[in-house]
């Protein structure tokens, strides 16, 4: 037997008591991105490497479900869950459609006992779709980072979230370095001038330097943060971050990196900032125009963290005045980005949509932490500490390290929408 509690529509807490068999007949609904145009895709590759378990504790590789390599992150992918689930007697309603009201997964939602959704195409479960969903019990973000669940609505009708912590740290820190040098070195304007017939050497080298002996810094040096630092430091920059949480002293000297107490300390010391904090209350909107006019004139940010940790205006109005040299990142509000949003069309940025995470590398990681996370739930076993992110009315494990309480999809529902 097993517990959940649930507001019910009165708004009173109640407690149901479930027997293993119900849980054997579980209500699963994902929201995945669309299938690329050409499906399958043809691969560049047979396969990617085994890279053992490093960053993250789920092993693709002995999952016999899985071949490593594949796209499993779109709809036809189905994460690869669908004979496995249905195997053990559950049901899985895979989607798209994910916004605005009626939906499909709004609408799969209000019977589901487990929703997934990738932050690449986040479904946004708002406390008013958890309202309509009473049987939801636990939301799974299949990558990192579950801000497009209202993590205080989940706590409040004790919902666990979980991610998959770890699974594409390396994934986004490699995306960080080539963004950092693709804007530092003019790479994207250098390279449309050669793809339309041009040989303007100085309209190229007009905007590009070399990264050596720049100051750069990191805000939060967790998984992400720090594994930017350590890809940077043998091209002999000067290394900076400010986190909640210290470094231990020895990683600090290895890196010879210097922690700033304050963001404003580190803004106004650095010529590149990379951002690699979760978005929660307090880094909402963080890189506001304030903030950004304190850093040094001609910097560049690198965001591959959340859209909404930067304001969109400000930063489109400091690359038009000059107080940016760059802005890159693969991350926005809403996703997907409205064909109008601002950062679709700003000067001296290296935008992609939301993709760093979810390379076929990084997808047979997350995948297999899903199938742990199912696993453990179908099984009433703990899950992993590093996979929590709230559990028991509370958050847990990554979440209690890396958020504070609250709620960030204000907005995303009507945004989704529009
Ligand atoms: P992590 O939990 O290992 O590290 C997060 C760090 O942020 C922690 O050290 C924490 O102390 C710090 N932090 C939190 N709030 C802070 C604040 N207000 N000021 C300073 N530091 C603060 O997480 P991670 O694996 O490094 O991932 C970080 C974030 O990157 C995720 O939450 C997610 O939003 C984003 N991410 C993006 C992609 C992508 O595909 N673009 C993929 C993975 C993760």
């Amino acid at each position: 037997m097993f517990r959940a509690n649930n507001i019910t529509s009165s708004g009173r807490r109640s407690v149901r008591y479930f027997s293993s068999a119900h849980r054997q007949q579980a209500k699963v609904v994902c929201a995945l991105y669309p299938d690329p145009a050409v499906y399958p895709p043809k691969y560049a590759r047979d396969s990617v490497p085994n890279v053992g378990l490093d960053t993250c504790p789920s092993d693709p590789w002995a999952r016999p479900e899985l071949t490593p390599g594949q796209l499993l992150g779109s709809v036809s992918g189905e994460l690869g869950l669908r004979s496995w689930l249905e195997a053990r007697g559950h049901t899985l309603v895979v989607t798209s459609d994910k916004d605005g009201p009626g939906c499909e997964f709004e609408r799969e939602l209000k019977d589901a006992d487990i929703a997934i959704s990738q932050p690449f195409w986040p479904a946004y479960i708002t406390k008013e779709r958890m309202e309509q969903s009473p049987n939801l019990k636990m939301c799974i973000t299949a990558g990192i980072g579950s801000d497009h669940v209202d993590l205080e609505a989940a706590n409040d009708r004790k919902i666990a979230v979980t991610e998959v912590t770890g699974s594409n740290v390396v994934s986004v820190a490699e995306h960080v370095v080539m963004m950092i040098l693709g804007l530092v070195r003019n790479y994207i304007p250098s390279n449309k001038i050669a793809t339309s017939g041009g040989w303007d050497i100085g309209e190229c080298a007009s905007r590009a330097y070399d990264l050596e002996g720049m100051n750069v810094g990191t805000v939060a040096a967790g998984r992400i943060g720090l594994r930017v630092m350590r890809r940077l430091h043998p091209f002999d920059v000067k290394l900076h971050y400010y986190d909640h949480h210290r470094l231990p002293e020895a990683i600090e000297k290895e890196l010879n990196v210097t922690y700033h107490p304050t963001v404003e300390s580190l803004v106004e010391t650095v010529d590149v900032v990379t951002i690699n904090c979760p978005l929660h209350p307090e880094t909402e909107n963080l890189f506001d125009e304030k903030l950004i006019g304190k850093m040094k004139k001609g910097a560049y940010i690198v965001n591959t963290a959340r859209g909404k940790i930067c304001d969109k205006n400000a930063i489109k109005a400091a690359l038009e005045s000059g107080q940016l040299a760059g802005y890159a990142g693969d991350v926005w509000f809403p996703q997907p980005a409205p064909a109008d949003h601002p950062w679709r069309n700003m000067p001296h940025a290296g935008m992609t949509p939301h993709y760093s995470g979810t390379t076929l590398s990084a997808q047979a990681r997350y995948v297999a932490g899903v199938f742990e996370i199912l696993e453990n739930y179908f099984e009433g076993k703990e899950q992993r500490h590093e996979y929590l992110i709230c559990q028991d009315g509370k958050l847990a494990g990554a979440g209690k390290h890396s958020y504070t309480s609250g709620n960030t999809t204000d907005g995303s529902y009507a945004a989704a929408s529009a």
